[in-house]
């Protein structure tokens, strides 16, 4: 696979990404500009998604479940993913689950994968599921010698966040992605439960603009970032890591 033309460089190792989230909604609200990007490069893209959403933050409501389970492959299908997988552990209790079961739960997912893709290990907001669900797929990556590749936010818009909106988002030492959002904001539109009343949503992408910011990791080190003036596309970025990081493992 060519990239364009701005990257001029091959991707073949790219095949297939294994995507542990938490939430319904964490693909898209968090990690979708990304996604849409690799799957549009023709990545396949498989999710994990470990809890149905049923206590959501926004306010739980009988049936929410449901309503989110069709939310996400509506999402699922717009971002162009290859696979949804929806488990069902309980919203909010990951953190009690022992880790060696919700390895399971993912290991068959994650084995094939060429990259994994997740949260940063903080949870992006502190959640203790989105904790729960990075740590698992890191474990995992581990064990089967795959890179990772980690979102969150800067400094800056952690910073921002957190003073305005009371929240708790742990900014992430990385570096910054251009990225295109319209898929992403397609996605985001398909979750209607969650996007409706969402202002934390609205300030946070407002701050980000055409950015995500991202860590590449190597199942046992963490690699040095590349640094460059004007932030690369994901995939031109993921390109310029991705093959050299391979070799050395
Ligand atoms: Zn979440």
């Amino acid at each position: 696979m060519v990239l364009s033309s701005d990257d001029s460089v091959s991707f073949d190792d790219l095949a297939t990404l294994g995507v542990v989230v938490a939430h319904p909604d964490d693909e898209s609200f968090g990690l979708g500009a990304v996604l849409a990007a690799l799957a549009a490069a023709g990545a396949g893209v498989r999710v994990v998604c470990f809890t149905q959403g049923e206590a959501s933050t926004l306010g739980p409501s009988v049936g929410l479940d449901l309503v989110r389970r069709d939310e996400l492959h509506a999402a699922a299908d717009v971002l162009g993913l290859s696979r949804m997988r929806l488990a069902s552990y309980r919203d909010g209790g990951l953190g009690d689950v022992s880790p060696a079961l919700l390895d399971r739960e993912i290991e068959a997912d994650i084995a094939g994968a060429s990259l994994v893709v997740v949260f940063e290990p903080s949870g992006v907001t502190g959640h203790v599921d989105h904790r729960a669900a990075t740590a698992a797929a890191e474990r995992v990556a581990a064990q089967h010698g795959l890179p990772v590749l980690e979102w969150g936010v800067t400094p800056h818009v952690a910073a921002a966040l957190n003073v305005e909106m009371g929240t708790c988002f742990v900014p992430l030492d990385g570096v910054d992605v251009a990225v295109d959002r319209s898929a992403q904001l397609a996605a985001i539109a398909c979750h209607e439960s969650q996007a409706r009343d969402n202002p934390v949503l609205i300030r946070r992408l407002q701050l980000q603009g055409a950015l995500e910011r991202v860590r590449f990791r190597e199942p046992a080190a963490l690699k040095a970032e590349p640094r460059v003036d004007t932030p690369l596309g994901i995939l031109g970025w993921l390109a310029w890591s991705f093959p050299k990081t391979r070799s050395l493992i």
